[in-house]
C-alpha cells in the first residue's frame, strides 16, 4: 500500500506561451517517465489542434516517479529520501476554461507559478494565481526561459515578489528548453508541496476534475481520491447527479498511456472507466463515493461543484446547405465530449439550417468551429456572438434568452440582466491612458490600479461581457502596441437597459437582423447596420427604405435609390419572349438571394453575411 507521504500532487499555472507544456516535457524526461527518444514537444497536448495552436485545451494528468535524495546539510527534517509519486495536472490556461482550471487546482496541493523571464507577470498569471490562492495551494514561483538573452531575471523576480509577497530566494530560475534548474524544481516539489492529507479509512470520496467520452469504453473520468480508495469493480455513486455504477477499470495516466491497477489509493490521481454512455452523468466537480447503502446521500460532497452555464451564443451554419445532417451528427459527437456545449436547431432565411450554440466564451467558440471543420470536414459560417440574457418577467418567472427573437414583449418584462465580468489588464504604464478611454467606450467601470513595478501596472475593471466578446482583444492590442494582456472572470448578472432592435427592409422586418442593444446605443448601432445594408443590397426599380426600429419607433434610416433604368424598359410591349428571357436572366443572377417584401426586394446572401458573420 502506497503511503500518502510519498505522493505529491501539483499543477503548473502560467500565462499562455510562458512555457508550461515545455516545462512539463522536461519534468517527464528528467524523471525518466518518457524516454528521450520518444519525446516530442508538448507531449501532453494530445489533440492536433492543441499541438498546432500551441495551446492546451483539455487538461491532462501525468504520473511520474522521482527518486528524491536529500541534499546535505539535511533540508527539511520532515522529508525523507526515496521514491516519490509526482502527479502533474497540465491545465488549460485560458479564461473560457476557468472552471476546469479551478477543479484541477482543487485536486492538487501545490502549484508551480511559471513566468516567462522575458515577459514578466501577465494577466492570466494573476488570474490563475488568484484561483490557486483560493484553493490554498502551496505556490512555487518559477522564472522560465532564463536561457534567452532577453531574460531579465532580477526585474521579473521583483515583480513576482511584489505579486505573491514571497522572498527572492524562494523563486527558482529554470529553462524548460535546456533543462537548467529543473532538477532543483523537482526537489522543491517534494520538499515544499505538502503531501495529501485525506483519511484512508473514511468512506470514499473522489473529486472528478475532468470527464470525457471514449469511443471504446464510454465515459471516463480523471479523479483525485480524497478519502478512502477507489477499486476496480467497486459500486459507486455520483453525489450530484445520483448516478449509480460499477467502476469497470481504475488506474494511472502516464504519457505512455493508461496503466490499469486494482486500486487508486487515498491521495492518488488517476482515471476511472464508468461504463456510462452520457457525459452528463459524470460531471466535472462532482464527487464519486462508494455506494453500499442508503447512506450515500448523507455524505457531504467535496466543495465547489457547479453546473457550467454557457455565456456566449452564436449561430453555426454549414456553408453548403446539404451539409446540415453532417453538421448535426458532428455536433452530437462533439457533445459527447464537451458537457459545456449546448445547441439547438436554428433557421436563417439566407444561410439556411444550422444550430444556435451556447458556449463558455470566444475561445470555446473558435475551438468548436475548428474541430467541426477539421474533424468532420465541414465548411461553416459562424454568426456574430452575443451573450445570454436573463429576463425577469412581471409574472415573477425568469427566462434565459439565447437570441433576440426570444425576448418577450416589453410589457411583460420587469427587467433584463446581462453577464458582467471582472477584467484584469496588465500593461506598461505608458498605455494606461489609452486603455482607460477604450474601457470608457466599452462601458467599463474602473476599480483600482496596482503597480507590479515602476513601469508596469495591473488595472482592475468591471465590464459587461457583451463588451468584451466582440473585437475587444484586438482593440486592446492595438492601443497598447501589443503589450497589454487580459484576463476575465464572470462575476454575475446585472440589470441592463437593453432593447430589441429590428431592421426593416422595404417596410418589412427581417428577423435575422434583429439584435439586442443598449437603449442609449440603439441609434448608433442602427445607423451602422443601415449603412451596411444600404451598401450590400442591390438597387431595384423603386426606392428601398432601410430602417432600424425600437418598439415601433424608427431610430435610424437609409434609402437605396431606384435603379435608373429598367432592364426591360426599352423593349416593345409585345415582345413577350424576349422580355421573359431577360427577366429570367436577371432572376438567375439572384438565384442565391432570399426574396423579401412580398418578393419585391431581394437580400443577397452576401448582405446577410456582412451583417451577421463573425470575421
Ligand atoms: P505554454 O503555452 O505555456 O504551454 O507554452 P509552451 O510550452 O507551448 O511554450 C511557448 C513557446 O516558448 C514555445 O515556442 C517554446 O518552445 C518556448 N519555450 C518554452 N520554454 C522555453 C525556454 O525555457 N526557453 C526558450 N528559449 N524557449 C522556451
Ligand atoms: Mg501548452
Amino acid at each position: 500500500m502506497l503511503d500518502q507521504s510519498h505522493i505529491r500532487n501539483f499543477c503548473i499555472i502560467a500565462h499562455i506561451d510562458h512555457g508550461k507544456s515545455t516545462l512539463a516535457d522536461r519534468l517527464l524526461e528528467l524523471t525518466g517517465t518518457v524516454d528521450k527518444r520518444n519525446m516530442k514537444a508538448q507531449i501532453l497536448d494530445s489533440m492536433d489542434l492543441e499541438r498546432e495552436k500551441g495551446i492546451t485545451i483539455k487538461l491532462t494528468p501525468a504520473r511520474m516517479m522521482y527518486k528524491f535524495t536529500p541534499k546535505t546539510p539535511p533540508d527539511l527534517p520532515l522529508v525523507r529520501g526515496g521514491e516519490y509519486v509526482l502527479n502533474l495536472i497540465d491545465t488549460p490556461g485560458h479564461v473560457d476554461f476557468t472552471y476546469e482550471v479551478s477543479r484541477s487546482l482543487a485536486a492538487v496541493e501545490g502549484a508551480i507559478l511559471l513566468v516567462d523571464a522575458t515577459q514578466g507577470v501577465q494577466a492570466q498569471t494573476i488570474g490563475n494565481l488568484y484561483l490557486a490562492m483560493e484553493e490554498n495551494l502551496e505556490i512555487i514561483p518559477v522564472l522560465n526561459k532564463i536561457d534567452l538573452p532577453a531574460a531579465d531575471v532580477e526585474a521579473r523576480a521583483a515583480e513576482m515578489m511584489q505579486l505573491i509577497g514571497c522572498k527572492r530566494e524562494e523563486i527558482l530560475c529554470v529553462s524548460g528548453k535546456t533543462g537548467e534548474g529543473v532538477m532543483n524544481l523537482l526537489d522543491a516539489i517534494v520538499t515544499r508541496i505538502p503531501p495529501p492529507a485525506g483519511d484512508p479509512d473514511a468512506r470514499t470520496r473522489a473529486l472528478i476534475f475532468d470527464s470525457f467520452y471514449d469511443d471504446y469504453r464510454g465515459v471516463m473520468a480523471y479523479v483525485r481520491v480524497v478519502d478512502g480508495a477507489l477499486m476496480k469493480r467497486q459500486k459507486v455513486s455520483m453525489i450530484a447527479t445520483h448516478y449509480q455504477l460499477e467502476l469497470l477499470e481504475v488506474g494511472a495516466v502516464t504519457p505512455n498511456g493508461l496503466v490499469a491497477s486494482d486500486a487508486l489509493e487515498c491521495g492518488q490521481i488517476g482515471y476511472v472507466v464508468t461504463g456510462l454512455k452520457e457525459i452528463s452523468g459524470c460531471r466535472v466537480g462532482d464527487t464519486i463515493t462508494s455506494s453500499t447503502s442508503s447512506t450515500s446521500s448523507t455524505l457531504p460532497p467535496l466543495p465547489g461543484y457547479k453546473e457550467v452555464k454557457p455565456m456566449v451564443y452564436a449561430g453555426v451554419f454549414p456553408q453548403e446547405g446539404d451539409d446540415f445532417h453532417k453538421l448535426r451528427e458532428a455536433m452530437e459527437r462533439l457533445k459527447l465530449n464537451d458537457s459545456a456545449l449546448q445547441y439547438e436547431p436554428e433557421h436563417s432565411p439566407a444561410i439556411g439550417y444550422g444550430f444556435r450554440c451556447g458556449l463558455l466564451g470566444m475561445l470555446h467558440l473558435e475551438i468548436l468551429k475548428e474541430r467541426l471543420e477539421r474533424e468532420f470536414d465541414l465548411t461553416l459560417v459562424v454568426t456574430v456572438p452575443s451573450v445570454g440574457y436573463e429576463v425577469l418577467l412581471r409574472s415573477g418567472e425568469t427566462q434565459a434568452i439565447k437570441s433576440p427573437l426570444e425576448l418577450p414583449d416589453p410589457s411583460h418584462i420587469e427587467h433584463i440582466k446581462e453577464p458582467w465580468v471582472k477584467l484584469d489588464l496588465v500593461s506598461p504604464s505608458a498605455y494606461i491612458g489609452s486603455i482607460m478611454s477604450l474601457m470608457q467606450e466599452r462601458r467599463g467601470l474602473y476599480q483600482t490600479t496596482e503597480y507590479l513595478s515602476g513601469d508596469r501596472a495591473i488595472l482592475h475593471y468591471e465590464i459587461p461581457l457583451s463588451m468584451v466578446i466582440v473585437d475587444f482583444y484586438d482593440k486592446l492590442k492595438s492601443v497598447t502596441a501589443g503589450y497589454a494582456s487580459m484576463n476575465y472572470e464572470v462575476i454575475g448578472y446585472r440589470v441592463a437597459d437593453v432593447v430589441r432592435m429590428d431592421m426593416y427592409v422595404a417596410e418589412e422586418a427581417v428577423d435575422a437582423f434583429a439584435t439586442l442593444v443598449y437603449r442609449d446605443e440603439a441609434e448608433k448601432t442602427g445607423r451602422r447596420m443601415a449603412t451596411i445594408l444600404k451598401d450590400a443590397i442591390p438597387k431595384e426599380n423603386f426606392v428601398i427604405k432601410i430602417q432600424a426600429a425600437v418598439g415601433g419607433k424608427i431610430v435610424a434610416s437609409e434609402r437605396i435609390s431606384a435603379m435608373r433604368k429598367d432592364v426591360t424598359a426599352g423593349l416593345y410591349g409585345g415582345d413577350v419572349t424576349r422580355k421573359r428571357k431577360l427577366l429570367e436572366k436577371q432572376k438567375k443572377g439572384k438565384a442565391k438571394m432570399a426574396a423579401l417584401g412580398k418578393g419585391r426586394v431581394s437580400i443577397p446572401t452576401e448582405a446577410y453575411l456582412k451583417v451577421l458573420k463573425r470575421e
